[in-house]
């Protein structure tokens, strides 16, 4: 169950994306507008004004996320290149995501041979590195266990991967992940693969998914030898 997920086709797509952008953000500001409304009436009850306020700052949150996934996609940034010792990096990751992993029942365990290197832009590179962990991290909701992070090289190819042993997905869902507005959860923005997929392209990386549902999925990444 393998995909080769770098596909042109894909990214034509980010021209339609605006629109949709602006249509995604009206859902969440929709009902903030509401339950203010009811939080403005007087009589309502003190745990429930305490329900609405968090509700609110939910789907705030929410339209923040839709917004920051966007600009990453969208917004061309000035590419800052630099020499990534890959260990600093996965470990970065790791680090930022365990209080999430932990609090899902997640244990991240981070693996690798030292002294790989690429090159890239530090802050990108980390934000598509985390998408793709957090995606991990949120397919083991409920299950919890193991996720690895580990990186070795293969030939002069430095290879990344990322197991984790989630929900696992169809062949359909591998061949939707990283089109817009493609998500499973409640919350969720459709955007995170998108994102990670366009930044490991543009480093020259390619990505290969294999996954089984009930199983858990592998998310692999290969980054050509780099002189
Ligand atoms: P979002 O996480 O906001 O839903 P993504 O683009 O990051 O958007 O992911 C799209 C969808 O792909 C997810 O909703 C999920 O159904 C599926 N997916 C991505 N990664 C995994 C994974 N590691 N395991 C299972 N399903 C995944
Ligand atoms: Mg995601």
């Amino acid at each position: 169950l393998r995909k080769e997920l770098i596909d042109s086709e894909k990214m034509k797509v980010v021209s339609v994306i605006s629109a949709s952008v602006a249509h995604e953000i009206r859902n969440p500001l929709t009902t903030v507008r509401g339950f203010i409304q009811l939080l403005t009436q007087s009589e309502v009850a003190p745990e429930k004004k305490q329900q609405y306020g968090q509700l609110c700052l939910e789907e705030l949150d929410r339209a923040q996320q839709i917004i920051n996934d966007y600009l990453a996609l969208a917004k061309p940034q000035p590419e800052n290149i630099d020499k990534l010792d890959i260990s600093e990096e996965i470990s970065y990751v790791s680090k930022v995501l365990t209080s999430y992993a932990n609090l899902n029942g997640v244990e991240i365990i981070v693996q690798f041979e030292p002294g790989l290197e690429i090159s890239g832009d530090r802050s990108k590179f980390r934000q598509s590195l985390i998408n793709l962990v957090k995606n991990g991290i949120e397919a083991m909701i409920g299950r919890g266990g193991v996720l690895e992070i580990t990186a070795r090289k293969q030939k002069r190819s430095v290879v990344l991967s990322i197991h984790d042993s989630g929900n696992g997905m169809t062949h359909e869902q591998i061949s939707r992940l990283g089109t817009p507005y493609f998500s499973n959860k409640e919350k969720g923005t459709g955007l995170g693969t998108m994102v990670s997929f366009n930044i490991i392209k543009s480093m020259m990386g390619s990505i290969n998914i294999t996954s089984e549902v009930g199983k858990g999925t592998v998310c692999q990444i290969v980054f050509p030898q780099q002189l």
